[in-house]
């Protein structure tokens, strides 16, 4: 049985192709029209497994840009999407923690793998994806460097919530020659905190597991350990869960 996992982000599209005991995936950025990169992500998946669309029997969008693919197939939220994917993978996390480009959310699971609670950031670009690449803008770096580029023996805190705010405050701490390591390393505990606090909201119940395109950013898992004074996990392939559990979704509808 082959199924297709989409879950089109509001940076990233994402898919997973079960086929044949292997697993396939591919990441491309959504760019301006989430109906294209999906169809994109299909042709990509296909061509890796070496298989024709006709031969996938299910599948299952998620994400911001699920509701232009609805048409074509069944739509699901994230928050099943990233519990499904996660008890496939971690049956004992109790507590997930995804942060994307324009949300993060928490999601308390129980020991069935069945979502109890959840809550979730999407009003404000604080505490998500895009506040870091805001400001990794703005000092002149990719984001995928910021976690190499943080300095934790001279770390500073960042005050401001807003990213608009904080973003003025990085400017004028590099102004006065405040270390730029530092800065990072203040800006990962400024997510860490605020995510963090999300999490203390819930309840946290261990085990806990990171997942999302921030979970790949050490310094955030960092941060986020040290406000929650546990050890958290983070999946090879982070960025896909959701996409994984969309792909299992759609295998569990067959049967
Ligand atoms: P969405 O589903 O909303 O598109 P993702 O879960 O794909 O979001 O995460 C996108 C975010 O992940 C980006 O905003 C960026 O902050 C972060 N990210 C993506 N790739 C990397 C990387 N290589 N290193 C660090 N952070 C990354």
């Amino acid at each position: 049985m082959t199924t297709l996992g989409l879950d089109i982000g509001s940076v990233a599209a994402k898919g997973v192709l079960l086929h044949a005991e292997q697993r396939y995936t591919t990441v491309i950025p959504t760019g301006w029209s989430p109906l294209d990169a999906g169809n994109n992500i299909i042709d990509s998946l296909v061509s890796k497994a070496n298989i024709e669309k006709e031969d996938i029997s299910n599948m299952v969008v998620t994400g911001y840009g699920r509701v232009v693919h609805q048409a074509a197939s069944k739509t699901v939220t994230e928050i099943k999407c990233h519990a499904r994917g996660v008890a496939e993978l971690y049956p004992e996390v109790r507590t997930i923690i995804d942060i994307g480009g324009q949300d993060s959310k928490v999601i308390k699971l129980s020991p069935e793998g069945k979502v109890i609670d959840f809550s979730m950031n999407d009003k404000c670009a604080a505490g998500t994806g895009r506040f870091l690449q805001v400001m990794a803008n703005a000092l002149g770096i990719d984001v995928s460097q910021l976690s190499e580029a943080e300095d934790l023996t001279e770390t500073v805190k960042i005050n401001s919530m807003c990213t608009v705010f904080a973003e003025s405050e990085m400017v004028n701490l590099l102004a006065t020659g405040t270390s730029r390591g530092g800065i990072i390393a203040g800006l990962h505990d400024s997510v860490g905190q605020r995510v963090g606090s999300m999490v203390k909201r819930l309840g946290l119940e261990a085990q806990v597991i990171f997942t999302g395109g921030v979970a790949i950013n050490q310094g955030v898992k960092r941060a986020l350990e040290k406000e929650l004074g546990t050890n958290i996990i983070v999946p090879d392939g982070c960025q896909f869960t959701g996409a994984l559990g969309a792909a299992l979704l759609a295998r569990d509808l067959l049967s």
